[in-house]
């Protein structure tokens, strides 16, 4: 098992809270967030961080958005915001950028595809 140098941080708050989000906004998963009560400190870089040790962080966040239960909702969330920093849902920032690259192309190509399939 891969072990975090920020393994002993407590959690103080869900990713969602590190960003202004109205309860209405989030919806009823943010209560349900396992990050809310578990290691909350893995799920952004601090500053300066080294290449090594964001790795090891973000595959431990990974690890505890395996067992959420509400991580497509917290993925969405964070892709639909989106948020561009910190684990969200599984996801890096990176990962978010493209799956969000993959769905603009995807939109793309449905958008062409319209008129071809309404005139036929
Ligand atoms: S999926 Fe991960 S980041 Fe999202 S609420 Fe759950 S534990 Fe937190």
């Amino acid at each position: 098992m891969l072990q975090s140098p920020y393994q002993s941080v407590q959690v103080s708050a869900v990713p969602s809270q590190r960003t202004p989000v109205r309860d209405d906004e989030a919806g009823p998963w943010h209560a349900e967030a396992v990050c809310r009560r578990d290691e909350a400190g893995l799920f952004f870089a601090p500053s300066k961080e080294p290449t090594a040790a964001r790795l090891s962080r973000e595959e431990a966040a990974k690890q505890v958005c395996a067992r959420c239960p509400v991580m497509v909702d917290c993925r969405e969330h964070a892709l639909m915001m989106p948020e561009p920093y910190g684990v969200w849902g599984g996801l890096t920032a990176a990962e978010r950028r493209v799956v969000l690259a993959r769905r603009r192309r995807r939109d793309v190509e449905l958008a062409k595809a319209r008129p071809i399939a309404a005139a036929g």
